[in-house]
């Protein structure tokens, strides 16, 4: 299945792009990760980013779409699927990608978007900021990345929603209870023709 993984920071995209990975046998592509190991790297690329990502900013668009053209180039098996997480962040990105997969793998199968309450998105990565030694978890950047969401990313709702593509799926509760969820939402995008279960 083609997929991206939608919702704001802290809302488990990380935890649960890895389960649908091993679930389904698809590479997760998290733009964040790809970012890290760049900007760990010291690499050209990774000095362009370091300083939006340390400030909880958007790296601009066409950063983005090099390192994912690049990662896409590498080779993915259109058959099998992907699975997208933190990409598409802008409209313009997701014109972009849905450019990219005309050309090459077809269309997304999915927009999974985790719905998880402001609140618990910061109580979240508060608690991420004492066991992971992220660069953007303070507390004023990660309001920051909120709100970056909220303007720039959460437009994308309306976009995959008009297009037929959006899975909203409630993100509260355990991982275990939220991959349950999703689970149960790429069974019916997979077999529309069968009865949602429980
Ligand atoms: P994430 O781990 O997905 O929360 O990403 C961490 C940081 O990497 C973000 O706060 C941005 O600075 C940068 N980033 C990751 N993906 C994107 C994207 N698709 N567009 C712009 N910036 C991104």
């Amino acid at each position: 299945m083609r997929l991206v993984l939608l919702g704001p920071p802290g809302s488990g995209k990380g935890t649960q792009g890895a389960r649908i990975s091993a679930r389904h046998g698809i590479p997760s592509i998290s733009t964040g990760q790809l970012f890290d190991r760049q900007i760990s790297a010291g690499t050209d690329l990774g000095r362009r980013a370091e300083r939006y990502v340390r400030a909880g900013e958007l790296v601009p668009d066409e950063i983005v779409l090099d390192m994912v053209a690049d990662r896409l180039a590498e080779g993915v098996d259109c058959a099998a699927g992907f699975l997208f997480d933190g990409f598409p962040r802008t409209l313009a990105q997701a014109e972009a990608l849905d450019r990219m997969l005309t050309a090459s793998c077809g269309p997304l199968d999915a927009v999974v978007d985790l719905d998880v309450d402001v609140n618990e998105v910061l109580d979240r990565i508060r608690r991420r900021a004492h066991t992971e030694d992220r660069v953007d978890d303070a507390e004023d950047t990660a309001r920051r990345r909120l709100s970056v969401f909220a303007q720039e990313t959460a437009p994308l709702r309306q976009h995959y929603g008009e297009i037929g593509l959006l899975r909203t799926v409630d993100g509260t509760g355990s991982p275990d209870e939220v991959a349950v969820r999703i689970e149960r939402t790429l069974a019916a995008v997979a077999h529309p023709e069968l009865p949602l279960r429980g």
